[in-house]
């Protein structure tokens, strides 16, 4: 073994890599050892993958956490860029005059009486 370790290098790296674990092995404790959470049984693989998929599903969770922050973060791009731009392309609706003479034009041509601001209200069938 020796001598493959001499001329392989890659035997060589793992042996070193292995070298801390006779150290880690013998700080632990031997009741601890015989203990059920270091005791392989036969459940041993549903354990470790019910953690591995545990662990799975929290990365899962902080992944989608960021993807919804992500897309709040876009939509609020989206809205004030919408607010900075539409503006600036769009006339402005805001000005009273262009709403009401289309609306008041359109009253007229169905036959009714159109609204008039300047009389201050509205026509009272009654009187
Ligand atoms: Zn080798």
């Amino acid at each position: 073994m020796e001598r493959h370790l001499a001329t392989c290098r890659r035997c060589r790296a793992e042996l070193a890599e292995l070298a801390p674990l006779p150290g880690l092995l013998g700080r632990l404790d031997a009741a601890e050892v015989r203990s059920q959470a270091l005791t392989p049984g036969p459940d041993l693989l549903a354990r470790t993958l019910a953690a591995v998929r545990a662990a799975q599903a929290a990365e899962h969770r902080r992944l989608r956490r960021w993807r919804v922050g992500a897309a709040a973060a876009a939509a609020a791009a989206l809205v004030a860029t919408a607010a900075a731009v539409v503006p600036a392309v769009l006339p402005d609706v805001t000005t009273p005059a262009v709403p009401f003479t289309v609306a008041a034009a359109g009253a007229r041509r169905r036959g009714r009486a159109a609204w008039s601001p300047a009389a201050g209200a509205r026509p009272c069938a009654s009187s």
